[in-house]
């Protein structure tokens, strides 16, 4: 995707989190960097909506994490490493899941350097659940456990459209819900001038457009909307972002890859605008 190999001069840095653990219904988003990278050549590095290319920007691959498989907490504790180790050297990290468990590592790193960051997640989901089946840490309750350190007041929740009463009550509650029907004007005034953290979560598409994903929801946005969102931002000053939940072998024609890939353009050319 036009990416440098080494770190020299980049501004922002991807790499992969190949975890897909806590999976609740279907499992294989470990294996989502590497379908985005394999498709990634087949895509344009020009982005006529932005008018930007991908050539212009000083952007590294680091490739995937090396993360023990079955463990967890390790796992977790070495995405937030990397993280941390890209800040301190002034570059902005960018993860590829995996599933949206890994989120809590990257949003923990960004907030330990911009405490005062907003978070927006685009996702089908609230992922608000206290627990789920028992364990505190899941793809299911990695909002919850965010909210624990991030006041509800900086987060965002756009486009879910699924889950228990409780969770939507909670997200009312705390006036983070929005609906897929926010314009990208209204998002984009939401930010204001605040440092920006955005967490992707595919499967705010709809599965139309991207079938592979573990737990797919009818009604989902088009590519455009989200497109839209993505672009809104790109005054913003970003600290940090991840795109996850994308399960490549569910959907043999690898249209759900190629959607990812073009998704993580957008959100390359828009977080790194203000900085070149
Ligand atoms: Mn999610
Ligand atoms: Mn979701």
């Amino acid at each position: 995707m036009g990416a440098q190999e080494s770190l020299e001069g980049a501004r922002l840095a991807l790499f992969g989190m190949p975890y897909d653990g806590t999976c609740s219904f279907r499992p294989g988003t470990r294996f989502g960097p590497a379908a985005i990278r394999n498709v990634s050549d087949g895509i344009e590095t020009y982005c006529p909506i932005a008018d930007r290319d991908l050539e212009d920007v000083r952007f590294a691959d680091l490739g995937d994490l090396i993360l023990p498989p079955g463990d967890k907490l390790e796992s977790l504790q070495l995405i937030e490493q990397a993280a941390g180790e890209l800040y301190n050297r002034g570059i902005m990290p960018a993860g590829l899941g995996g599933e949206h468990l890994v989120s809590l590592s990257l949003v923990k790193a960004a907030f330990r350097r911009h405490p005062d960051l907003v978070l927006v997640q685009f996702d089908a989901h609230l992922d608000l659940r206290d627990d789920y089946l028992g364990t505190k840490l899941s793809h299911a309750t990695v909002m919850r456990r965010i909210m624990e350190f991030v006041d509800p007041s900086r987060i965002l929740q756009i486009g879910p459209r699924s889950g228990p009463r409780e969770e939507f009550e909670l997200a009312k509650k705390f006036r983070t819900y929005r609906p897929d029907t926010v314009s990208p004007s209204e998002l984009s005034a939401l930010i204001a001038n605040r440092p920006v953290y955005v967490t992707l979560d595919l499967d705010v598409l709809d599965p139309s457009i991207l079938p592979g994903t573990g737990t797919p929801e009818p009604g989902g946005v088009s590519f455009a909307t989200l497109q839209n969102w993505i672009m809104a931002l790109s005054g913003s000053q970003w600290v940090g972002w991840d795109v996850v939940e994308l399960s490549p072998d569910y959907d043999s024609s690898h249209v759900s890859s190629v959607v990812s890939s073009k998704i993580v353009r957008s959100m390359i050319l828009a977080s790194t605008a203000t900085l070149c």
